[in-house]
């Protein structure tokens, strides 16, 4: 489903990816690990396409080229991010938002827009789920929300939207162990045979709720090592430098 090729991606002149390849097919979980500054979070912007990087490479998502493509065309092929650092929009309604987003998809899918007041039943279903106060559909989004609802933010707006592809970006941080388990069901939930999702991650944590079906490591740029479930287990007992050659 997604098929990465030769990313480069250089910020303020900085290759930060320099020659990323990675496969990940449909129905699968796959975990992104790596040190602090490796470049996952400019992974997860590069697929995005934020600004303010120099990119080349191949970005395909069921066989779509993602680069080149505006954000919101990205978003209609399917691919949705949950940041690490989730914006506040002060006098934007959170409702309002997540609805506009919705149905800004839901045209692109050629479906029917869906009714302020049906979106309300929905959006509340999936606040339940994911024990949200109902109260933050009414306020600005994420404005004065805490780091622990702002990511549940993130995946309410993933579980409403549906996406093929999602790239969460170390949600697991700033949540207690018990928020953790509900964004962990939720991405359960959401595992599908049509759904491939990409979890970036520092904390094994998060790998024992969402257990991956490949564990890659990005390091210098493109991903160092690859493996099974048993890798993230591995680098949470040696951390990132265990079997590395000494320089
Ligand atoms: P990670 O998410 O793996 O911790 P990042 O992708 O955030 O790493 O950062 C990778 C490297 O790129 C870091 O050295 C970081 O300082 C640098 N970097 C990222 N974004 C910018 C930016 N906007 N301007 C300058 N340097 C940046
Ligand atoms: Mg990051």
């Amino acid at each position: 489903m997604l098929t990465i090729r030769d990313l480069h991606a250089s910020v303020d002149g900085r290759e930060v990816l320099s020659g990323l390849d990675l496969d990940v097919p449909a129905g699968e979980v796959h975990a992104l690990m790596g040190p602090n500054g490796a470049g996952k979070s400019t992974l997860a912007n590069v697929l995005a396409g934020r600004d303010g990087y120099d990119v080349t490479g191949s970005v395909a998502l069921d066989g779509v080229e993602l680069l080149g493509l505006a954000p919101e065309e990205r978003a209609a092929a399917g691919l949705f991010l949950g940041f690490q650092h989730p914006m506040e929009i002060p006098g934007v309604g959170n409702m309002y938002f997540l609805r506009t987003a919705l149905n800004a998809l839901r045209r692109a899918r050629g479906l029917d827009e869906v009714s302020a007041v049906d979106f309300i039943g929905l959006a509340r279903g999936q606040m339940a789920l994911l024990d949200m106060d109902p109260s933050l559909l009414s306020r600005s989004v994420n404005d004065g929300f805490s780091g622990g609802e702002k990511k549940r933010n993130e995946v309410l707006q993933l579980s409403l939207l549906e996406p093929r592809l999602v790239v969460l970006d170390e949600i697991d941080s700033g949540l207690d162990v018990d928020a953790l388990r509900l964004v962990a069901d939720s991405v359960e939930r959401l595992r599908s045979p049509d759904r491939s999702t990409v979890i970036i991650t520092h904390y094994p944590r998060m790998l024992e709720l969402v257990v991956p079906d490949r564990v890659h490591v990005l390091r210098g740029g493109r991903i160092e090592r690859s493996g099974d479930r048993s890798l993230a287990d591995e680098l949470a007992v040696a951390g990132f430098d265990a079997g590395r050659p000494v320089p």
